[in-house]
């Protein structure tokens, strides 16, 4: 008798955005002459540039050419993409990263969760609430939580509140967690950690024996010089950080995929008898056994983002959604809404003055054809927020925000 993985049960029915798809399909048969703005899901709009785009196409015809065609490659990604990502995000900012960290992937969302993999099944995991879901859902799939309580938490995950009040940076949990999962800049509530903070869990960390999980996959919205771009940035967290960055974001990946995660030598984890081991050799056997590595094609788009045009290309467009949250953030305060986020992320993140986060969401839908995100959907602490995405085109953030502001 196959028996299935129970944990997947625990998990809630409807995943956020097949919801908001849901009410927005319903509404639209409903109403065929409305013209529906979607600013929700979190997914780019502006194509890929043209460097990028060149390169790709470079790419195929060497793939198609037996002198220079190539069949599996290197499992930790080409050399010549690491070396750039290295000398670029890491060398350039003074942060001693070598291509040797650095782990090529498809994806932040496929690394953040298969990460749990090489860590024991007893680690107690720390998670921000609200927070991107990924981390909490792969957590309760690998079996390491009871079920969800009345209250939306899951038994057994350490869950972190990000509030108003704390300025949605996370404290230091009172139960001392294994694993600390952290996203700056923050999906949702586009909030950013200063030096300061990051060197506070740094410091917790080291002196814990935990390890820190940090999801920079927004790290190119970073203006204010005076942000980490990196948690290495940090004194210490070399030996305690594993780092995600993704080319989502930053360059309009999310169709063509390509991401990497550094996980540095010193990073350590304990056997059963206190020996402290190196997680890089884990990771590497992990990736090695289970992912045969990126398209050649796409690492080669990639590493066009590094060059001197590709960069001036790439900043365009990251400036381009900066500007729209900007209109976004003056356009809902205007409006007479508290916003949050939105100036070194592209997201803003706005309370619904009294509104459940899903009434919010019916209300916009139906009464200024808009979508966004209700905020509870990212964890309880979400409850009463709505997420604005600056992913849009120019005139549609316009006029959203001018329908907005008639109502209310
Ligand atoms: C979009 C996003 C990612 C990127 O995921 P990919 O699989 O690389 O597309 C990672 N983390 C967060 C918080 C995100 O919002």
């Amino acid at each position: 008798m196959a028996l299935i993985n129970e944990n997947y049960l625990k998990l809630q029915a409807g995943y956020l955005f097949p919801e908001i798809g849901r009410r927005v399909r319903e509404f639209a048969a409903a109403n065929p002459d409305k013209k529906i703005i979607r600013m929700g899901i979190g997914d780019v709009t502006r194509p890929l540039v043209p460097s990028v785009v060149k390169a790709f196409h470079e790419g195929v015809e060497e793939m198609g050419s037996a002198a220079t065609f190539k069949g599996y490659g290197p499992e930790q990604g080409y050399e010549f993409l690491r070396e750039a990502i290295a000398k670029n995000d890491y060398q350039a900012r003074g942060i001693d990263i070598s291509a040797d960290d650095i782990f090529v992937s498809d994806g932040s969302k496929c690394d953040t969760g298969n990460i749990q993999e090489i860590f024991g099944h007893d680690n107690k995991i720390a998670i921000c609430d609200p927070v991107y879901p990924v981390y909490a859902d792969t957590t309760v799939m690998s079996g390491k939580t009871g079920v969800c309580q009345p209250n939306g938490y899951f038994e057994g995950i350490i869950y972190m509140p990000c509030t108003e009040a704390n300025g949605f940076i996370p404290e230091l949990p009172d139960e001392r967690p294994d694993l600390i999962f952290l996203c700056f800049p923050n999906n949702p509530t586009g909030t950013v950690a200063t030096k300061e903070e990051l060197q506070k869990w740094v410091d917790y960390a080291r002196a814990n024996n935990s390890i820190i999980l940090y999801d920079a996959a927004y790290e190119a919205f970073i203006v204010d010089p005076e942000i980490p771009h990196s948690i290495y940035e940090i004194e210490g967290a070399k030996d305690v950080a594993i780092e995600f960055r993704s080319f989502s974001k930053t360059a309009g990946f999310t169709g063509t995929r390509c991401a990497f995660t550094v996980v540095p030598s010193e990073v350590k984890a304990f056997d059963r008898n206190g020996n402290a081991l190196p997680v890089k050799p884990l990771w590497m056997r992990r990736q090695t056994t289970k992912f045969n590595g990126v398209s050649y094609p796409v690492q080669k788009a990639a590493a066009a983002i590094y060059t001197e045009q590709g960069k001036k290309e790439v900043k365009e467009v990251i400036e381009y959604y900066l500007e729209n949250a900007r209109i976004m953030r003056e356009s809902l305060s205007a409006a007479g809404y508290t916003v949050y986020g939105g100036e070194n992320a592209p997201y803003v993140w706005v309370k619904t003055n009294g509104y459940a986060s899903w009434d919010f969401f019916d209300k916009l839908l139906t009464e200024a054809n808009v979508v966004g995100t209700p905020g509870s959907g990212f964890g309880p602490a979400g409850e009463g927020y709505f997420r604005f995405s600056a992913f849009a085109d120019r005139e549609n953030v316009l006029e959203a925000m001018e329908r907005i502001k008639k109502l209310s």
